[in-house]
């Protein structure tokens, strides 16, 4: 196979070869009466990791998010997130489908949910209202920004004084503490419960965890089977997981030095505008004064030199780095990126 350049996502990642090699030799059980060992073994360490009590191995971010929910509300509650969070914008509407909950979006100039606008967000006591009983809040960002310790602080603090539990969507949880340069439970301290994704910069190939404390962990577990999401011998997944957090998290920080090169590069390209104000993880986000045709045309053209990139969205390119390519990788985007908008 030819040698592609993949910068769509970092969900495009491939298992390691450490991580294939424990895939196949991992000792495994049946998940659903706890009997797997790999499973357990994640399950202790993501708990650690995150700072919690416990934690449970979900087959998909989009379901641990949606678990959260399940477990912190009950029908007919109002749960407040950020206009362009994942929950909100990218989970098909799951939280209204499968908790019968009433999602109430945030507007945020930078999609942080400060206290102020939490407590704009939350209902009043009142006849005619949901009751607020939960905030969703995303670190970090999907826009590629990572929220501040001290502003995590403060939001807690005012969902607390209104009572409400917190979940945290940290798909990305190490990339923000690495942005951050602090253990990841340093930002879960803020939160009743987090979900981050093993199959994203990671590389496992498939799963996330939930993470929380041991009772809600434990109502989690039966909303899961709820759902049909209790795996059997999923330790040969787990497996992969378990290098995810040991070793794929210690070298996040590659990602976002490559991110942050590629920014500076594209940033010499006539007419091409990189966003930089406050983004940190391994994202570059930039958009184009050239003619709507050109842009149109690049994830094609580009594609024919084996460069796979996500068309425009929202008036804006994104390209994301991970463990799958090079800063010489890159060198090769930035190169033929500058020649085609040249052609025209
Ligand atoms: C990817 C992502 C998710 C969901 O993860 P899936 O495993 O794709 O379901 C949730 N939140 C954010 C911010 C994400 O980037």
């Amino acid at each position: 196979m030819p040698h592609i350049i993949d910068i769509r996502s970092d969900t495009v990642t491939q298992p390691t070869p450490a991580m294939r090699r424990a895939m196949a030799e991992a000792p495994v059980g049946d998940d659903v009466y706890g009997d797997d060992p790999t499973v357990n073994r994640l399950e202790a360490l993501a708990a650690q990791k995150a700072g919690k009590e416990a934690a449970l191995f979900v087959p998909s971010g989009t379901m641990g998010n949606q678990l959260a929910i399940m477990t912190h509300t009950r029908r007919g509650d109002a749960v407040v997130c950020g206009r362009n969070s994942h929950i909100f914008t990218h989970e098909v509407g799951a939280a209204a489908v499968l908790s019968g909950v009433l999602l109430d979006p945030v507007d945020s100039k930078d999609d942080v949910i400060y206290p102020d606008l939490l407590e704009g967000a939350v209902r009043e006591e009142d006849i005619h209202c949901p009751p607020t009983t939960t905030l969703c809040i995303e670190n970090a960002l999907a826009c590629g920004r990572v929220v501040p310790l001290d502003v995590m602080e403060q939001t807690y603090a005012a969902a607390k004084s209104h009572g409400l539990n917190v979940h945290m969507d940290g798909a990305r949880l190490f990339n923000a503490a690495v942005a951050l340069n602090v253990p990841a439970p340093e930002l879960t301290r803020y939160t009743d419960s987090v979900m981050f994704c093993l199959s994203k910069g990671l590389c496992a190939p498939v799963g996330s965890i939930l993470a929380g404390s041991r009772e809600f962990v434990a109502r989690a577990r039966k909303n899961r089977k709820l759902l049909g999401g209790g795996m059997r011998q999923c330790g040969i997944l787990a497996a992969a997981g378990i290098i995810a957090l040991e070793e794929m998290t210690c070298r996040l920080a590659q990602d976002h030095d490559n991110a942050a090169w590629l920014r500076q590069r594209l940033a010499t390209i006539p007419g091409l505008h990189v966003k930089d104000q406050g983004i940190q993880i391994n994202m570059v986000f930039f958009t184009l004064d050239h003619p709507a045709r050109v842009v149109e045309a690049l994830p094609a053209k580009l594609l024919e030199r084996g460069i796979k990139i996500n068309g425009v969205s929202a008036g804006e390119l994104r390209f994301v780095t991970s463990n799958d390519v090079t800063r010489e990788d890159l060198a090769v985007v930035a190169d033929c990126l500058e020649a085609l908008l040249k052609e025209g």
